[in-house]
């Protein structure tokens, strides 16, 4: 199933916000097997939603609309789609009854613009949103069909995780999706391809790879489809095996393990406790570290030494290695 993103808002376009919320939605629906083909934002007007929803329609089965679902008069996102779908704007009581008791929550009151709020087009199903005021709304054209959400990233994330993923998986009951991830450290994707290559040549036709390189890294994700999941899984972790079997030693994980997580329970499991001496990277390293819940049982501290003095003078590296080999070297 082919898939298109509108994201609406003249902050998107005036680079006041960047858009972050389509290349979220990208990762989710090709987790689900679904393509996204097409990616447009639009500004807060009339004519502009709607000609960008006529084009994510001509070229998709599945439009998911971010943005212009606001309070304020400027968002105007479910007029548009009122029109787009030939229907009116009707009152919904269990919005407006949500809305209060939201409110009422947080000892505040709504004002008129909350309830104007509420009119929502007629043919949309409501889809709730836990995070915030604005439902999102789920509506078809024939086979073809559109989930409208906020454009505030963590409701728009709220609802796809809670309830809009599950009803775009139904539109696609025969296609099961598993990926498999293999975590690597400490060479080039390149190197990985060339070395691999054999074992990705013998994949069948439902199994691709995707190289995900990220600093000093690169996560290989095997992705399988097709109607039977156990088969999926079954192929999927016996070519993902032979990989990391064959890679060896840069393959530090599989699935969606950091290496910092990956450090931890080395360190956890073998009861070792880490201190690092950083430099140039100004106390990433130990910043990465401690973002890992628990790294205050294994995790003692770090030098940043970022001057040759505290070079020479806490972690003892001697001025002549300094002097003769540099700053930046191996003995360093
Ligand atoms: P709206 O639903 O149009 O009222 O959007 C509310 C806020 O969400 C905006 O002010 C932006 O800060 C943010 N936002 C809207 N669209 C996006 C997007 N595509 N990516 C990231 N943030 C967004
Ligand atoms: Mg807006």
């Amino acid at each position: 199933m082919k898939a298109a993103v509108l994201t609406i808002g003249d902050e998107l376009l005036n680079g006041q916000t960047i858009d972050t919320n389509s290349a979220w939605i990208g990762q989710e629906l090709n987790k689900i097997g679904i393509t996204l083909v097409s990616k447009l934002s639009v500004g807060d007007t009339d004519n502009d939603i709607r000609a960008g929803l006529e084009y994510c329609y001509q070229h998709a089965s599945l439009v998911i609309v971010t943005g212009g679902l606001g309070p304020t008069n400027d968002d105007i996102t479910k007029q548009s789609l009122a029109t787009f779908f030939d229907c009116d704007l009707a009152f919904s009581q269990v919005t407006y009854d949500r809305i209060l008791a939201y409110f009422k929550a947080s000892n505040r009151q709504p004002t008129d613009a909350h309830r104007q709020q509420c009119y929502l087009p007629s043919k949309a199903e409501l889809v709730t949103n836990e995070r915030g005021t604005a439902p999102g709304m789920w509506m078809n054209k024939g086979r073809k069909f559109l989930l409208s959400m906020p454009g505030v990233p963590s409701e728009m994330k709220g609802l796809m995780l809670n309830g809009g993923l599950e009803k775009i998986a139904a539109l696609n009951p025969d296609q099961q999706i598993h990926h498999h991830i293999i975590q690597t450290v400490g060479v080039g994707e390149t190197y990985i391809a060339e070395k691999i290559k054999d074992i990705v040549a013998r994949f069948p036709d439902y199994i691709s790879i995707a190289y995900l390189p990220g600093l000093g890294s690169v996560k290989l994700r095997l992705t399988a489809i097709g109607p039977d999941k156990n088969l999926l899984i079954a192929k999927n972790e016996s070519f993902g095996k032979k990989i990391a079997d064959l890679l060896g030693d840069p393959v530090y994980a599989t699935g969606a393990k950091t290496l910092q997580q990956t450090v931890g329970e080395i360190a956890k499991n073998s009861k070792l406790t880490i201190g690092t001496a950083e430099s140039c990277t100004g106390g990433h390293i130990a910043q990465l570290i401690a973002s890992v819940p628990g790294a205050s049982s294994y995790y003692k501290g770090s030098v940043v030494a970022y001057s040759n003095d505290i070079k020479e003078n806490i972690l003892n590296v001697s001025s002549e290695t300094l002097k003769e080999e540099g700053a930046v070297c191996e003995s360093t």
